[in-house]
């Protein structure tokens, strides 16, 4: 038997768009995403000649052939046409679930670098960000992570210049967002603003991190807040507190601040712990 450890990223969305809604049902997005150093731990024991099998330190994640983690293993098996003779996976988890962070789309990428390593990389980073599109929208960046230009359903990625080196602070919020419904939502309301692309790129570019807190722009950000005013007060404290740019992630409804000290994410963390227990000082990776 073999065991193999692989870390699973959490991601922000610094910008997003949905471009409009297409004959299949899905929408078309585009996105600049970002890993952060909010991590799930993966171990896969290979071999173990039992039945597959999933754990996970947390209550409520599925440990079954629902966890995308588990999926993604089928997937890569099935595909590569490999026999493990027995799966293992365990899940430390620790990216806030229902968050907008892909928690279970970075531990469903993990689980595919971590097999595709296994069996002596039959497939380029590309192909296997490929593969994980059948698994999720958001598994093909969680296999490249770093930062990239995402198109598409997600499955259309291009890298580009890192971000430049800061502090990240998010704030969980209890509320969850149901995202099927956010999306109903926003194809009744007219977008006021959408992100700027070539500013954010000439910010990454430049290596700006205040062209890159400037340009910040997530179009779910006010349809969500709109219904959860509570995310104007976390807002309030990253703006009070002296954070360079904030916004809400993906579909929420997590919402991070950009600042350039770790003293002013200390002290903003200090603030929202009062009233939230789900607060994290995290990096772009
Ligand atoms: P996204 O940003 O991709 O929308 P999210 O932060 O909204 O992600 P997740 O934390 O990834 O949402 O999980 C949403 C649901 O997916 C969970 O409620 C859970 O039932 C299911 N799920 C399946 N596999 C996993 C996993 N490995 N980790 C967490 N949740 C998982």
């Amino acid at each position: 038997m073999t065991t193999l450890y692989e870390g699973a990223f959490a991601k922000l969305n610094l910008t997003l768009d949905v471009l409009g809604k297409r004959d299949d049902g899905y929408h078309d997005l585009k996105s600049v995403m970002q890993t952060v150093s909010i991590r799930d731990d993966i171990e896969i024991d290979i071999g173990t000649g039992k039945p597959w099998c999933l754990k996970c330190d947390k209550e409520g994640i599925p440990t079954d052939e629902r966890n995308l983690a588990w999926k993604a293993a089928k997937v890569y098996c099935d595909v590569m046409g490999k026999n493990p003779d027995g799966i293992e996976i365990r899940i430390t988890k620790r990216i806030p679930s229902e968050a907008g962070m892909g928690g279970g789309s970075a531990d469903a990428a993990a689980v595919l670098r971590a097999l595709n390593r296994h069996y002596g990389d039959p497939l380029s980073i590309m192909a296997l960000a490929e593969l994980g599109a059948q698994i999720g929208s958001d598994v093909p960046f969680c296999v490249v992570c770093g930062t990239c230009m995402c198109e598409g359903r997600g499955e259309q990625l291009r890298r580009l210049p890192d971000m430049p080196d800061c502090i990240i602070v998010v704030c969980k919020p209890e509320f969850s967002v149901s995202t099927p419904e956010l999306y109903r939502k926003i194809d009744e309301v007219a977008i006021a603003n959408r992100p700027d692309h070539q500013a954010m790129e000439s910010a990454l570019l430049a290596g700006d991190l205040e062209k890159v807190a400037h340009n910040l722009c997530n179009v779910f950000d006010p349809v969500v807040t709109s219904d959860h005013l509570e995310l104007n007060y976390i807002k309030s404290l990253f703006h009070q507190y002296g954070a360079v740019g904030y916004q809400m992630t993906g579909s929420g409804s997590a919402c991070f601040a950009i600042v350039s000290e770790f003293e002013v994410a200390a002290v903003i963390c200090n603030m929202l712990k009062a009233n939230y227990p789900n607060v994290y000082i995290c990096k772009p990776v």
